[in-house]
């Protein structure tokens, strides 16, 4: 018999970049999907297959081979990591679908994991806390699919909740369900424009800013022993180190550095009901993002310089790894098609692409979304 589960697509409205130095995002869960259909088999093979891709991956249940390279190793990644762990599902094929756009920065590529993840606990019964869950799939992408991501885009994907954002430490691995509506951001609505542009976590920039980042890191914890990690470091810290480090690395220990806390700042924002202060720290956000990371580019720069410009717009920023994808906006709700709609005739104008763009509702997670329980029994 064929059982389907799904994983949603993520936005992050604030927290770029800091999920892999102990510091906060807030991401939430939108309503794009993957749809992991699994059915078993009885000839002791696994396959993977793809309705985005024509090839087929079929290999024995006691094959351990790597990575291929493709679209597959962010399935076989999670595969692996069960079988780290001892479970060794019966044969089974896995049909992936979806609707999310992918290398857009919505992170198709944790959808997938977590999707196929779910599909395959519930397929051999194994039972997993939410965190383990998370964490075993972004092992998956760091260590098949050789992609140094953090743990953001697989933890929300598993653990948001419908109206909710999710602040998550990324230390400490603890979560809070931030409400979107009822106090919080209320007669407003969250925004993803796709500026077209493909970004790629796997190549360039992302690996390289993570690396410039770790050197900063390194020198801030040599000289600040008691910090656990660049979340733990404020300004000042920073600035006293700036002489010991490449100038690259402290600007974007700069950009971590105020990022996390903007994030603060941004759920004392919610929590208050305050759009207008939540959209300044989007604008603060996108121009560190820009200046001390260098990971915007053109046409996203336009996007979110245009957006604020816009009626009904609180704030506008990159959202994701960089170097393209997509921007995410606060927009006051009587003028969000308006603004969509302005936003893609200047794009259009200006680029000659038409700039998809996405009024998002936040969805639940794929625990949530597929009745899985959030604990390990
Ligand atoms: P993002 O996660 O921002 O969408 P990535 O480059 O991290 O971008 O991941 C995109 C990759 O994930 C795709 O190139 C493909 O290999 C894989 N992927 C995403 N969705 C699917 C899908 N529905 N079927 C198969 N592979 C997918
Ligand atoms: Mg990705």
């Amino acid at each position: 018999m064929q059982r389907s589960f799904s994983a949603p697509a993520r936005v992050n409205l604030l927290g770029e970049h800091t999920d892999y130095t102990g510091g906060l995002v807030l991401p939430m869960a939108i309503p794009f999907k993957t749809v992991a259909a699994i059915s078993p088999r009885d000839d002791e093979q696994y396959s993977f297959a793809s309705a985005s891709y024509t090839s087929v991956r079929e290999f024995a249940r006691s094959d351990r081979s790597e990575g291929r390279g493709d679209w597959s190793d962010y399935s076989v990644g999670v595969l692996r990591e069960l079988q780290k762990l001892g479970t060794e599902p019966r044969s089974f094929a896995l049909m992936l679908d979806g609707n999310v756009p992918l290398g857009a920065g919505l992170s198709s590529s944790a959808s997938v994991e977590v999707a196929s993840g779910v599909a395959m606990l519930a397929y051999s019964d194994r039972k997993l806390s939410m965190k383990e869950f998370a964490l075993l799939c972004q092992r998956a992408e760091n260590s098949y699919v050789h992609s140094p991501c953090g743990i953001m885009d697989q933890f929300v994907i598993t653990a948001a909740k419908k109206d909710h954002a999710l602040l998550i430490d990324t230390r400490a691995l603890t979560y809070q369900h931030i409400p979107l509506q009822e106090g919080g951001l209320h007669g407003t609505r969250v925004i993803v424009c796709n500026s077209m542009v493909k970004h790629s976590v796997a190549t360039g920039g992302y690996g390289d800013r993570r690396r410039e980042l770790e050197v900063g890191q390194a020198v801030l914890l040599q000289r600040y022993p008691q910090l656990r990690d660049l979340g733990d470091a404020n300004l000042q810290q920073l600035q006293s180190c700036e002489a010991d480090m490449p100038p690259e690395s402290f600007l974007r220990c700069r950009h971590v550095v105020t990022e996390n806390q903007r994030v603060r700042d941004a759920v004392i924002a919610m929590r208050a009901g305050d759009a207008k202060a939540f959209g300044a720290l989007m604008v603060q956000a996108h121009a560190s993002m820009s200046g001390d990371f260098a990971s915007s580019c053109e046409e996203i720069d336009f996007l979110v310089e245009t957006a604020v410009t816009l009626p009904g717009c609180f704030g506008a920023r990159i959202t994701g790894g960089g170097f393209g994808g997509c921007t995410v906006n606060l927009v006051r709700e009587d003028a969000a098609q308006q603004f969509v709609e302005r936003l893609q005739e200047q794009y259009l104008e200006r680029f000659h692409v038409k700039a998809e763009s996405y009024i998002c509702d936040a969805v639940d997670g794929a625990f949530r979304a597929n009745g899985l329980s959030e604990e390990a029994e």
